[in-house]
């Protein structure tokens, strides 16, 4: 490498001259991950900027490194570190700079995980939606749904491999489902793809399986949902879902509740509504009703003179609450009908009610027809 026409290294990491240690950390962690050969394969560009941060940050990382750059630019650190001959081959040992990030990094790279990749993967989280009635929401239901998962193969019990063979020993990783090869100056370890990380190839696949060593197949679970779910509950039941993979843990299994509108209930909260039709001369005189709740019916007298549109709350009537203590009410709302198809008699009998009826008869109507009087006077 000829010094002259190298970058600055301030400048390859974007920072400036006087950059904390945190701050040229930072830089090289987001360069590396950028330019990483994992993610760029076969792109010499991305080759080159990776070797190029990695370099400068082997430099700046050093503080006796960094003040012999600060003072004599490239030839105060060439020859003085290990990457004018073939870069450091053995990977990253306790010495070395990049020990402390680079589990960072590849964690970055691979989502998470120690950074080998060998281990196992974590199987995928399932969202079953299961509608309920509002009956069952109240007060709780069990219920039985089918899962789809992945059944051992009983043919080759796993191994997916034809009965009678065996799998064999990957030739590409010699078993360890790991493969490390040279990029640039990291040694870069990456799952075999010849076994996928296995360890283990099949010459002769099983028939059933297609060498597998799993079958999909569903499983029948029981779910408990509590009294007190409304749409939008979700239930988790935990270590259902995908099967993990090489040993990994399942997921998880969310069960989304959706609850199916009622006939004559409508929810609020705790709190259960329900519309109930009287007839004018009920809503008059006053009478006794039947209303249906969650319990069964119960009866309600409602006092003359009600009016429509008032609410009566029956306590204790509503939804259990979820968190398993007290009840919510039932607010009946009476809606008073106005007769409608009137015959002959019944418009008389009306006509004749309505020129005995003064205003003691409408203290509402009164009240307002007050009022526009006040108002346009
Ligand atoms: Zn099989
Ligand atoms: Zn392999």
């Amino acid at each position: 490498m000829a010094n002259g026409d190298k970058r600055d290294y301030y400048e390859i990491l974007g920072v400036h001259k006087n950059a904390s240690e945190t701050e040229i950390k930072k830089a090289f962690r987001k360069l590396a991950i950028q330019h990483h050969p994992d993610k760029n394969q076969g792109d010499k560009e991305a080759e080159e900027k990776f070797k190029e941060a990695t370099e400068a940050y082997e430099v700046l990382s050093d503080a006796q490194k960094r003040a012999q750059y600060d003072q004599f630019g490239h030839a105060g650190v060439s020859g003085a570190g290990g990457f004018s001959g073939g870069g450091f081959g053995g990977g990253f040992g306790a010495g070395s700079p990049f020990g402390d990030i680079f589990g960072d990094i590849f964690g970055d790279i691979f989502g998470g995980g120690n950074g080998r990749r060998s281990q196992g993967r974590r199987g995928d989280d399932l969202l079953y939606n299961m509608e309920i009635s509002f009956e069952e929401a109240a007060f709780g239901c069990e219920k039985k749904i089918e899962v789809p998962y992945a059944k051992r193969c009983s043919t080759c019990n796993g191994s997916g491999a034809k009965p009678g063979t065996d799998p064999k020993i990957c030739p590409t990783c010699r078993g360890a489902g790991q493969v490390r090869y040279q990029q640039g100056f990291f040694s870069v370890s990456k799952t075999c793809g010849q076994c996928n990380g296995e360890g283990k190839v099949v010459d002769d696949p099983c028939p059933d399986c297609r060498g597998k060593g799993s079958i999909k197949d569903t499983k029948t679970l029981s779910v408990k949902v509590p009294g007190g779910v409304e749409t939008g509950s979700r239930l988790k039941l935990t270590s259902e879902g995908g099967q993990g993979v090489k040993g990994g843990p399942n997921g998880d299994l969310y069960v989304a509740i959706s609850v199916k509108e009622h006939p004559l209930f409508q929810r609020e909260d705790d709190n259960v509504i329900c519309e109930i039709p009287i007839s004018f001369a009920q809503a008059a005189l006053g009478c006794e009703i039947e209303v249906p709740t969650l319990d069964g019916k119960v009866s309600m007298k409602i006092p003359d003179g009600t009016q429509s549109g008032k609410i009566y709350r029956l306590r204790g009537k509503g939804i259990p609450s979820l968190q398993g203590y007290g009840r919510g009410d039932q607010l009946v709302v009476v809606k008073v009908e106005t007769p409608t198809n009137l015959n002959k008699k019944q418009k008389e009998l009306l006509e004749e009610f309505a020129k005995i009826s003064g205003e003691e008869a409408h203290p509402m109507k009164k009240g307002f027809l007050d009022k526009v009087m006040d108002f346009l006077s």
